[in-house]
């Protein structure tokens, strides 16, 4: 027997590719609800951005992790112009700031987004090669409240979808005095033992001391606890900027473990780096950080930003590990059921007078018999549907029926919007 393709595979799509189905539609309009409600009470604007980029902005963005680029950027054409499919969105909203001079619109700018970020991974239940991030960005200022507003915005969004232990760390990549230093202290701690750590870190360690950091192994974890820590190393001014973070996260209630591990191995990220987890997920559900140098090395202008994405899919599993259920629930509907070919022009008619008026509308008018359409209304538990037959529409008048008890009356056309408010309102 053939095995059931598992979620991230695909038959005729590309495998980590999947679509957004209906059985999920609860989940992803309480998200993107959320979202929303969020990005407007910490007063950020919607921003929409196109999902393919001139490929040497991201040549440009990706500095010394350039290995990644080769790897996992998806390349595309546009005309005669290299380009590429959106591998994240900070590019695009830096991007965008600048091409369209939105500093006269607002300095600092906030933004939130949404959409699909693509990247050619090798594809799990965790990673795919298209997924969905919402986001926060705070393009112009360097000032760490924006930092912090940030953080706040993501925890009200987590603790708004009602998840449970919440986990926020907090680390530093410091700046690139202080981030060059400790690769240096970093350096010199591991050289002398790279026969005790594990056989990825000895490779990983030539071409990038930080990813030792990240490690799991439980060997190298106990290494890791006797070397040097970020904390130690910070220049005053990115020691500042870090106090200053934490003490907003504090004053605010948000309970937050600091990490010294969590340094950016790249060297166009700067300062605060966070992440947001759940115990049941072994991936963070957000990942935020400042990037200071990222639009001189790619744009070259200085624009300092800091941001942060919630990967959806990922906090999607973390509510259905954790039972939440999605509070988003879609309007009583009442079903048209509709006989005959005569009635159908009426019916229409009828149905967008109540959709008009605020009153959701389900139809299978098609070619099927009156007993299938009951049926589907019964699966969709339905309680209340209308009839229209030829006769009702010659009369003026269309039968409602009770579909738990099966009871039926007709009612004057004139009356049907008030009639329909009236029983809905009852349930
Ligand atoms: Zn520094
Ligand atoms: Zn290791």
């Amino acid at each position: 027997m053939k095995q059931k393709p598992k979620s991230h595979e695909a038959v005729w799509g590309i495998a980590g590719m999947p679509d957004i189905l209906p059985r999920n539609q609860a989940y992803w309009r309480q998200l993107l609800e959320t979202g929303k409600a969020v990005s407007e009470l910490h007063d950020f604007n919607f921003m929409g951005l196109s999902a393919v980029e001139r490929y040497e902005i991201f040549e440009n963005a990706f500095g010394s992790d350039r290995d990644v680029l080769e790897r996992e950027l998806f390349p595309l054409k546009a005309g005669k112009m290299k380009a590429a499919l959106r591998f994240s969105f900070r590019e695009s909203v830096l991007r965008s700031f600048i091409d369209n001079k939105l500093a006269y619109f607002a300095y600092p700018l906030k933004v939130f987004y949404f959409g699909p970020v693509f990247r050619d991974v090798q594809t799990d239940e965790y990673f795919l090669r298209q997924f969905h991030q919402f986001g926060f960005q705070v393009i112009g200022e360097a000032d760490p409240i924006y930092d912090g507003e940030i953080i706040i915005a993501l925890y009200d969004f987590f603790k708004s979808l009602r998840l449970a232990n919440v986990v926020l760390k907090i680390g530093s990549s410091g700046c690139h005095t202080c981030h060059g230093i400790f690769k240096h202290k970093l350096q010199n701690y591991y050289r002398g033992r790279l026969k005790d750590v594990c056989k990825t870190c000895a490779r990983n360690f030539e071409i990038n001391p930080f990813l030792l950091l990240s490690c799991n192994e439980e060997k190298c974890k106990a290494i890791r606890l006797e070397g040097p820590i970020i904390f130690d190393y910070l220049c005053q001014s990115c020691n500042n900027h870090l106090k200053s973070v934490l003490e907003l996260v504090e004053d605010n209630g948000i309970p937050y473990e600091p990490d010294p591990n969590m340094v950016s191995t790249g060297d166009l990220n700067n300062r605060t780096t966070f992440e947001f987890r759940t115990p049941e997920m072994p991936y963070p559900l957000a990942f935020g950080c400042r990037y200071d140098y990222l639009s001189e090395a790619v744009f070259k202008r200085q624009i300092p930003a800091v941001g942060a994405n919630v990967g959806v899919e990922r906090v999607m599993e973390a509510m259905k590990r954790q039972n939440v259920e999605p509070r988003f629930k879609s309007k009583p509907k009442v079903f048209f059921l509709v006989i005959g070919d005569q009635a159908k022009k009426g019916a229409l008619k009828l149905m967008n007078k109540l959709r008009l008026s605020g009153v959701a509308v389900v139809e299978m008018v098609g070619k099927k018999t009156l007993k299938a359409q009951i049926k589907t209304a019964e699966r969709m538990g339905i309680k209340l549907a209308l009839l229209l037959g030829q006769k009702e529409v010659f009369d003026g008048t269309v039968i409602l029926r009770d579909m738990t008890s099966g009871i039926q009356e007709t009612i004057l056309v004139d009356k049907l919007v008030e009639e329909v408010k009236k029983r809905l309102n009852n349930e």
